[in-house]
């Protein structure tokens, strides 16, 4: 038998999620957000299971859009971050990728293009991330123009994870005054606006987090957005003992048991992608029942308090997260948030896909 460490990824979530999207927002197109290897799904394995249904698939990077490629899909794929020097241009046109820009000297970079592309200008409302400052887009605009690439508008959101926060409208306010002269396809929303903010959805929505079943709202779960976790995170109990009142549990002595107790210890550890901050206390799914780890994740290994459950036997199944302990729990027991978990996780754990 090998380590039971594994991630199993549903498929048949990621659609149901989806569709949810599309039902939010019917008037608009999707661009399925798949960098960071999907969100740590493994990007070829979402990217096909959404193939029937998204308009274009979202990538940070060539390598990423070549992933997609080589699956042997040719549904649009949109480079969120533009090319990084003149040299990917050549791949941008034979891997017939949409590429964002949002720097000047992308605009130089797609002179090198031997026929017109299709470009995404970003626009910064505010983010202060990527973007060109709506002051500068009339010359950007005449620049890209000039090469009869097809333009579309882009913009993100600094806060539409937050309820009612006054910069959603803001930034919103600041882009359609931008584009008030210009025509395109635009898009802005990701998953909190496509979930929150039902006014600003535009021609394109860019889904991410949600389509992996997250919820990115602090107080609303995936469950109470309609939401389906794609991710299991699972191992299984490699050790069961009893440790004495007193004794304490794991490096730094973290943990000391308040009474004689039986304690797990799961094959799953921060070398998997568990975050090594979420400590006593973290919910964890046990033989199905729900407990707490107890000490700090070592590397390979934690361990758990068995004292709620019966007659456990070594081998049991252990859920780190996914249906049962969500992952949005375990990022706030670690101080982060879901994003950061669900792509740690793919270091070194096996990967396996279950349809329910
Ligand atoms: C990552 C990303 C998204 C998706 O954001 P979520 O919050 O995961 O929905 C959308 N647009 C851009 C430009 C991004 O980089």
């Amino acid at each position: 038998m090998s380590r039971p460490a594994r991630v199993i990824v549903n498929p048949n979530a990621v659609r149901s999620n989806f569709d949810l999207a599309k039902s939010l927002a019917p008037q608009a197109r999707v661009m399925a957000i798949v960098k960071a290897d999907g969100y740590g799904h493994g990007i070829a394995r979402i990217a096909n299971a959404l193939v029937d249904r998204a308009d274009a698939f979202g990538v940070a990077s060539l390598e990423e859009a070549v992933q997609i490629r080589e699956a042997g899909i040719d549904t649009r794929i949109v480079l969120l971050e533009g090319p990084f020097s003149a040299s990917e241009v050549r791949d941008i046109e034979a891997y017939k990728l949409d590429s964002v820009i949002h720097s000047s000297n992308q605009i130089d970079y797609l002179d090198k293009a031997s026929a017109p592309l299709s470009i995404w200008i970003k626009i910064d409302t505010g983010m202060h991330r990527l973007g060109f400052a709506p002051t500068d887009l009339e010359q950007v605009f005449a620049r890209v123009r000039k090469k009869d690439h097809v333009i579309h508008f882009l913009t993100h959101f600094a806060s539409a994870h937050e309820a009612d926060d006054a910069s959603v409208d803001e930034q919103m306010r600041a882009f359609d005054t931008a584009l008030k002269s210009y025509e395109g396809e635009r898009s802005v929303a990701n998953s909190s606006a496509v979930l929150a903010w039902p006014q600003h959805r535009a021609d394109w929505i860019r889904p991410g987090l949600m389509l992996y079943g997250v919820s990115p709202f602090k107080g609303r779960s995936a469950h109470a957005c309609g939401l389906k976790p794609a991710m299991t995170v699972a191992s299984e109990l490699i050790a069961v003992r009893e440790v004495e009142a007193g004794g304490s549990v794991g490096y730094g002595k973290a943990y000391v048991c308040p009474d004689t107790m039986p304690v797990g210890v799961v094959a799953f550890g921060y070398g998997d992608g568990y975050p090594r901050q979420a400590s006593t206390g973290t919910p964890i799914l046990v033989n199905g029942i729900r407990t707490q780890v107890i000490g700090e994740a070592s590397m390979d290994m934690l361990t758990v308090d068995l004292r709620p459950i019966p007659n456990v036997q070594l081998g049991a199944p252990v859920e780190l997260w996914g249906p049962n302990i969500p992952v949005e729990e375990v990022a706030s027991y670690a101080a982060t948030i879901p994003y950061e978990l669900l792509c740690r996780v793919r270091m070194r754990a096996r990967y396996v896909e279950s349809l329910t």
